[in-house]
């Protein structure tokens, strides 16, 4: 997947926006918003069709997101005018994504979507290909971004979506100017992907386009056109058979074995879909999320593989995610990522080639010691949506709307509607409709009839008093290990990183830990003489979960029974994301991320017998 070139765009004589590279506009130059609420919401009969609704979810999919109006438009009616209960869910695809100041002078245009189009602007994922999934409005509003030429997008998208669009917003510059966006392929992805009763409208009275969506499969009529255009064109896919749309299956409740941060993101997941949730743990955060800060920032590779695709995607749905759900505890300061080798210089050159500059930058060693005069004279690079969570109080503050039940799960069994989850003394804990296992660490025993290659890798991080320097820190700084800003006065040093240990070595903390975790920053940071100073005042030891691929697994072991596992030292990065995909998969949703990816991460490549070949350990 190639990065998708950003939107050249000039603004005409009436300030409104204008293509180059189509030589058409992004909205009418008259009212550009009067159009859309026309074309695209009345003509597919909005708001009136979402009070007669009857799942929880209407999904609206766009081709041509553009400067976003339609979308704006669309967020604004729906949350002045729907039903509390229902969500929106919308799926744009763009193949040349607007850069934020174009979009911004864009929505300029319109004052009574300042409120969301803001929002929009502050969530508006890195120009970088696939799928981008955000949640606005608090979370009453799904938007997921496709960047990429939809002929390329649609068809990584569709086998996740069959049957799930309610309306379609046919967009995309004149045909006449973009014929190569108006194909068989796109009519017969759109017919596809409709659910019953799915519409669309167009601004275009083409007949062409009439033609094929009628061989698609859509009934379709001519309405009068906005404004000065004469006609334009609505419709309505033709009835599906039953047997055609997916069986959502009857869930209520769900049971989430784990108490960090997997299971608090399920947990919103699935609370997000209305389904009754119980956290079924010993405790709470008393594992490897138990620690007081932790890192946010996405694990790039100077080639795009699964795991750097999975973590770009995962990275952007983490931030939006803290900042709709943890905003007290998320601190959105940029993480710096240090050059402390010639290797590791190289592999930055390599990467900021491969990544949009809004997703990673290189830093020199000047411009990294302007940032904090304390940092050593080495380039960096830098991360500029990264940042840090306080993680203990934010997995506790996701968690606080949900049921626990303080117990130790040691066998899971299917029964005639779900699963039962049995305790050591074999006694029933809980009977539930479906099952997340997020237990981290607890995942290769809960797992074991499965017989999945997990390990669990021991980790130990060093809490250090600040001192009149060290609380000027002003971002993440990462090296071989890392080092946190201050919170409280102190700071997080991390993190060893052992696959051998003792079983009373995987509980109790290390001296030599702690002496590796400082000699490690001093090491890396050298030749600044801080490092040396510091006090350590406590330690914490856990185990992370970790697969021998480094990609998480994500995915069902068993029907309505799946695993969230392998986040290794970087769960709250990838935890937000792999709950969407287990929820949307459960709820019968557009998946946030392609078919192949998904595939990847399905929990059954750690079998025994198909296990795959170790690969080199995560780079910090
Ligand atoms: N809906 C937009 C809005 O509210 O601002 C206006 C859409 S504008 C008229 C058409 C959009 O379709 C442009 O942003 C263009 O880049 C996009 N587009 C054109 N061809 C495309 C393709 N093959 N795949 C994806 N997007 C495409």
């Amino acid at each position: 997947m190639s990065r998708p070139k950003s939107a050249q765009v000039v603004f005409n004589e009436f300030g409104m926006p204008v293509a180059t590279e189509f030589d058409d506009i992004y909205f009418s130059n008259d009212n550009g918003l009067a159009e859309s609420r026309y074309v695209f919401l009345a003509q597919n009969d909005l708001p009136a069709r979402w009070h007669q609704h009857s799942r929880s979810r209407f999904v609206v999919a766009e081709t041509g997101f553009g400067t976003g109006l339609n979308v704006l438009a669309l967020m604004q009616s729906f949350l002045t005018h729907a039903p509390s209960h229902l969500h929106l869910h919308i799926v744009s695809f763009e193949k040349y994504p607007l850069q934020v100041a174009d979009m911004q002078r864009a929505h300029a245009q319109f004052p009574e979507l300042a409120a969301y189009a803001t929002e929009l602007q502050e969530h508006y994922p890195a120009p970088e290909p696939g799928c981008h999934r955000r949640l606005l409005a608090g979370g009453r509003v799904t938007l997921d971004l496709w960047f990429g030429d939809l002929l390329d997008t649609l068809p990584q998208w569709l086998p996740t979506a069959k049957h799930v669009v309610d309306a379609w917003f046919l967009d995309g510059f004149a045909p006449d100017k973009n014929p190569q966006m108006w194909q068989p392929e796109l009519y017969h992805a759109m017919a596809s992907a409709s659910a019953p009763a799915s519409t669309f409208a167009t601004f275009t009275a083409a007949g062409a386009v009439r033609r094929g969506l009628q061989a698609a499969g859509y009934t379709v009529s001519k309405a009068a056109g906005y404004g000065r255009k004469r006609e334009m064109l609505r419709g309505v896919i033709a009835e599906h058979t039953p047997a055609v749309i997916p069986d959502t299956g009857n869930l209520r409740r769900i049971a989430i074995v784990g108490g960090g941060i997997a299971a608090a993101a399920a947990a919103q997941s699935c609370r997000a879909r209305g389904w009754e949730v119980h956290i079924v743990s010993a405790g709470i955060a008393d594992g490897a999320s138990g620690n007081p800060q932790a890192a946010v920032y996405p694990l790039l590779h100077a080639q795009r593989s699964p795991l750097a695709e999975y973590f770009v995607a995962a990275f952007g749905y983490a931030q939006n995610f803290y900042r709709q759900h943890a905003a007290d505890y998320w601190h959105s300061c940029g993480v710096l990522q240090l050059n402390y080798t010639a290797e590791r210089t190289l592999r930055a050159q390599k990467i900021v080639q491969e990544y949009s500059s809004e997703q990673v930058q290189l830093w020199s060693p000047q411009h990294v010691q302007n940032h904090w005069s304390e940092l050593p004279a080495q380039s960096a690079l830098w991360y500029p949506t990264g940042g840090w969570l306080e993680a203990a109080n934010a997995v506790n503050a996701l968690l606080t709307d949900s049921n626990h039940t303080q117990a130790t799960v040691a066998r899971i069994e299917p029964s005639v509607t779900g699963w039962h989850l049995y305790d050591q003394q074999s006694q029933l804990i809980l009977a539930a409709d479906a099952v997340i296992l997020a237990a981290g660490a607890g995942l290769p025993e809960l797992t074991a009839d499965w017989q999945l290659q997990f390990q669990n890798v021991r980790g130990q991080v060093t809490m250090v008093s600040s001192t009149a320097t060290t609380a000027t820190c002003p971002s993440v700084i990462c090296y071989k290990g890392y080092f946190t800003p201050a919170l409280q006065s102190q700071h997080c040093v991390g993190a060893t990183y052992a696959r051998q240990f003792s079983a009373t070595e995987a509980s109790q903390s290390l001296p030599s830990d702690t002496d590796q975790n400082l000699a490690t920053l001093s090491d890396n940071l050298a030749p600044q003489a801080w490092p040396k100073t510091l006090t350590a005042v406590a330690d914490r030891t856990s185990l992370r979960n970790t697969s021998r691929d480094h990609l998480p697994v994500v995915g069902e072991l068993a029907a309505k029974l799946a695993v969230i596992g392998a986040l290794g030292s970087r769960g709250f990065t990838a935890a937000p994301l792999a709950a969407e995909i287990i929820a949307a998969q459960w709820a019968g949703e557009p998946q946030p991320i392609n078919e192949l990816l998904r595939q990847r991460l399905l929990p059954q490549r750690l079998q025994v017998d198909r296990a795959v070949p170790e690969s080199a350990p995560d780079p910090q």
